[in-house]
């Protein structure tokens, strides 16, 4: 049977969402065409009982384990000859990570050192079952076409897949979960950088792609001051502030919180666009939300064909409107 690696992203300690999103999918692939899933985990701390035990139930037959205290923040070179290494002993016809920031850094540099090709950013994986080239779907030309893109002549076959893209497994997967350490040599992590520096940002706060409710605004809020009652309604409903790239490029809000095609990809299970007009770039994003509410004030807007909810009428008006409806039920 061939292999399928998935290269996990760990956040310190702990296994990221968006591995066993990966994971989840590989088992999907794995019913049209059989394949042994190992997970690669690069630390430098072996990972705990919990930790592994969920890494089996999300899907993976196999925990390659690559630990070295050099491998315990991501740093290019380390992480990409480590992960070459692994690579071409495993051999696998496909390698996934996610399109975080890590797996976009060394995804390019791994591809490169193992001479064959990467789509990045995609949105859907699908494999022929009978040649095993990976269907790999992402947004092509501005996002206004989804583009198929195979790699037959090269292995393996090589994709980023963005955060939330894909579900996790619902019922855990029962393998034979085997545990196997990797060495990692002194050549591996030899690197020319040196970390002079960690500053973690926004700790604490929930980012736009870990958010379960999102009140995203657009540029239908007219100007800066009315983000206020979305402010307001996110402390009220501990939910996260999401916008257009409208808004972001007029600095109203900062680039962690675009939701669409150059920003995040989000999930949650309420997302409130308010002034939002619905573009292609924007619903790529955030349309496998839930639950979408859609305030805009023009009736035919492109939004509303992706809403649950639709509310025609000023989204600051309403947004007040709300706010004001749930302060007065708070105060009760
Ligand atoms: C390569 C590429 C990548 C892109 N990536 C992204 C991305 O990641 N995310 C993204 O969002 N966009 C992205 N875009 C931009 C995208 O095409 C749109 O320009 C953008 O989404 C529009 O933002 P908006 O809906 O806030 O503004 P607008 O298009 O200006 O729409 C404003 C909306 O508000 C409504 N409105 C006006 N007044 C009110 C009111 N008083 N009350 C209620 N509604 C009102 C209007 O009817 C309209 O529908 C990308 C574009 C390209 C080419």
């Amino acid at each position: 049977m061939s292999d399928l690696l998935v290269i996990a992203e760990r956040r310190g300690s702990e296994i990221h969402s968006s591995t066993y999103e990966l994971l989840g999918k590989a088992r999907e692939l794995s019913l049209k065409r059989p394949f042994n899933v190992s997970v690669a985990v690069l630390s430098d701390n072996r990972l705990d009982e919990d930790a592994t035990a969920s890494l089996f139930s999300g899907g993976a037959d196999k925990i390659i384990m690559a630990i070295d205290k050099s491998l315990g923040r991501f740093n290019f070179e380390p992480y990409t000859k480590t992960l070459a290494a692994i690579v071409k002993k495993l051999s696998p016809e496909i390698v996934l990570a996610p399109a975080t920031t890590s797996g976009r850094t060394y995804m390019p540099g791994l591809a490169a050192l193992l001479k064959t090709g990467l789509t990045a950013d995609c949105t859907g994986l699908d494999i022929e079952e009978d040649t095993g080239n990976l269907l790999q779907t992402r947004p092509a030309i501005g996002g206004n076409i989804m583009a198929t893109i195979k790699t037959p002549n090269h292995r393996p076959q090589m994709a980023t897949v963005r955060p939330k893209t894909f579900s996790a497994l619902k019922e855990p997967y029962m393998g034979n979960g085997e545990v196997e350490s990797f060495e990692v040599t002194p050549e591996m992590i030899e690197t020319n950088a040196t970390l002079l520096q960690f500053k973690p940002i926004g700790e604490g706060k929930k980012g736009v792609q870990d958010a379960e409710v999102i009140i995203a605004g657009g540029m239908g809020l007219r100007k800066v001051e009315n983000m206020e009652p979305i402010y307001r309604l996110t402390k009220l409903i501990n939910g996260t502030v999401g916008a257009s790239r409208k808004i972001v490029d007029s600095k109203w809000i900062g680039h962690e919180a675009q939701v669409g095609l150059s920003g995040h990809t989000v999930k949650p299970k309420i997302y409130i666009a308010a002034g939002i007009s619905g573009a292609v770039q924007h619903i790529a994003g955030m349309q496998t939300a839930e639950f979408i509410v859609a305030i805009n004030r023009d009736r035919n807007a492109a939004i509303f064909n992706f809403a649950d909810i639709g509310l025609v009428g000023d989204a600051v008006e309403i947004l007040n409107d709300l706010v004001e409806a749930l302060e007065s039920e708070v105060k009760k």
